[in-house]
């Protein structure tokens, strides 16, 4: 049989060779009972068993995987979700055909959302969907995958992902899915490769026994003709002792070829992405995102519990500096009671800094803490998505309150210095008139503002390219906005990470780059690499 060449989407990066498995969901059976009483109330049990089922599970896990399933306990835990269920089954119809019937129908709504944010949740509404089917049924719908496995499917969720064993190899090679889905975001964790996006997967009688998977490229080939499988099997092993000789030496300080020192930070979300993590690994953190914080809480966190959180992070750091970030809220990162609803335009509303001073109340509470959690390290405190002076300006003001209160109250604090975030060219633009502790570059929206590309919008995947000449001059004139003011300047935003354009960053004067602690070792790798065009 003829090798199969697809080409799709890369959503999780690096390279694996497998058997396929391919992935049919199977179908939950059961005995429905005649009495509505009866299926609403099987009904209503078999939602709280999934729901206690994902809580005892995230108990276990930690981070991002963690907040995953936190959005399936919420959905669960919305009456909304079954009202339509309740109403059919009092109308005759069988628990699980009502409640197939009723998230078939949610499901179909979120695949046809505008929105690749609302689109990338299908796959957990299907997971919902068949977990609670299991529980109707008492059957395990949630497909086991052999470890080491390449796994070809529709699209596969998070549960199906979450079952299979990743530590021995495997990937993913989907027809649909999507870079910014629950699943990519597990498996860019896991280290396990993904394809997304590759086209109908129909073969013409067998399905496929092997496949090779390019997760760097976005490319799978399946049933490869021996020579390709040889040359591939060579590019994996000059991959995999690559990657060894990096993680190995990712204790060490970065320098480029040509011997110029790079700070490499870290991006964290919670200080459970640090469990485990040897601090030397890296220069300081760069970006701790504290919307998790608000996200987690359902409610707005108060004083005493967002400091204890913020003093964990300076405490893990050991005197290494630590940026946190106030409050992003906003765009793709809504947050129920704080953001606003049905915005025609969330990236260009109230977001970020913006939606910070419209909420002074929230604001106030978070440089509260961060002013007390500043004694126990090296705190740096930075502004997101300002674009006028003003902005810092006022907060600015608010930090020197917030802090002079704490010090007539007799509480232990400090007043960090404030930074800000460029991720609007306006700011990139301007940088020198702000009147900032340092600057730390917000890639991903700085890409998606220079190139009117939204940057969870498949479609428009191509524009949105951080690597665009019009961004690194953005970059670049932000880095000679510093270095006249002689404030430090970083990049935070995933293009830090992307190694294709290490040299290129480098060659803009940056000096430091701030990545997800799996990143690292590659980074380091990387740094190590470039130099001849990297300029000064
Ligand atoms: C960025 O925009 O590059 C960034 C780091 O912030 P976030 O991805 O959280 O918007
Ligand atoms: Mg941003």
């Amino acid at each position: 049989m003829a090798e199969i060449h697809l080409i799709g989407r890369a959503a999780s990066p690096g390279l694996a060779i497998g058997p396929v498995t391919m992935l049919t969901a199977s179908m939950a059976r059961r005995t429905a009972s005649d009495d509505p009483a009866q299926e609403a109330a099987a009904l209503r049990a078999a939602i709280e068993g999934a729901r206690a089922e994902i809580a005892k599970q995230i108990k276990t896990i930690q981070g991002e995987v963690a907040d995953i399933l936190q959005f399936q306990v919420a959905m669960l835990e919305d009456d909304a979700l079954a009202d339509p269920a309740y109403e059919v089954i009092s109308a005759g119809i069988a628990a699980d055909h009502a409640w197939r019937m009723a998230l078939d129908a949610e499901i179909s709504g979120y695949r046809a959302a505008e929105d690749e944010y609302f689109r990338a949740r299908a796959a957990d509404i299907v997971d919902i969907r068949d977990r609670v089917l299991a529980h109707l049924s008492g059957v395990d719908t949630v497909a086991r995958i052999a470890g080491g496995s390449i796994v070809a499917a529709d699209d596969i969720t998070p549960s199906a992902f979450l079952a299979a064993d990743w530590s021995h190899g495997g990937a993913i090679a989907l027809a649909a899915g999507s870079p910014s889905s629950h699943v990519a975001m597990l498996a860019r964790a896991r280290g396990a490769p993904m394809v997304v996006g590759l086209g109908p997967l129909s073969w013409n009688g067998q399905p496929p026994a092997l496949a090779l998977v390019d997760g760097d490229t976005g490319s799978v080939i399946f049933d490869p003709e021996p020579e390709t499988r040889r040359l591939f099997e060579q590019r994996m092993a000059a991959a995999n002792a690559a990657l060894a000789e990096a993680e190995a030496a990712s204790l060490a300080p970065a320098h480029t070829a040509d011997g110029r020192r790079i700070a490499v930070l870290l991006n964290i979300a919670a200080p459970e992405d640090l469990a485990g993590l040897d601090p030397a690994i890296c220069d300081g953190i760069g970006l701790v995102r504290t919307e998790f914080l608000f996200e987690a809480s359902g409610g707005l966190p108060d004083e005493d519990t967002q400091y204890a959180v913020y003093r964990r992070i300076l405490e893990w750091a050991q005197g290494r500096p630590v940026t946190i970030r106030t409050l992003d809220a906003g765009g793709d990162k809504p947050i129920k009671g704080l953001t606003i609803d049905g915005e025609s335009n969330p990236f260009l509303g109230l977001r970020g800094i913006r939606l910070s001073l419209a909420r002074p109340e929230v604001f106030r509470v978070q440089l509260r803490a961060l002013s007390r959690a500043a004694v126990h390290g090296v705190l740096k405190v930075m502004l997101p998505m300002i674009a006028v002076p003003a902005e810092l300006d006022r907060a600015a003001v608010m930090l020197d309150a917030e802090f002079a209160a704490l010090r007539t109250e007799g509480i232990a604090c400090a007043r960090p210095p404030l930074g800000i975030m460029v991720e609007v060219p306006a700011a990139a633009l301007r940088a020198e008139d702000f009147d900032a502790a340092f600057y730390s570059i917000g890639s991903n929206d700085l890409t998606q503002y220079t190139m009117a590309a939204a940057r969870d919008i498949g479609a428009v995947a191509d524009l949105n390219d951080a690597g665009h000449p019009a961004v690194l001059a953005l970059i670049a004139r932000t880095v000679e906005a510093a270095r006249k003011r002689d404030v430090e300047v970083s990049l935070c935003g995933d293009a830090a990470a992307d190694t294709r354009l290490t040299t290129a960053l480098l060659a803009t004067g940056l000096t430091s780059l701030s990545v997800a602690p799996v990143t690292v070792a590659r980074l380091k790798a990387a740094i190590a690499k470039a130099g001849s065009r990297a300029g000064s």
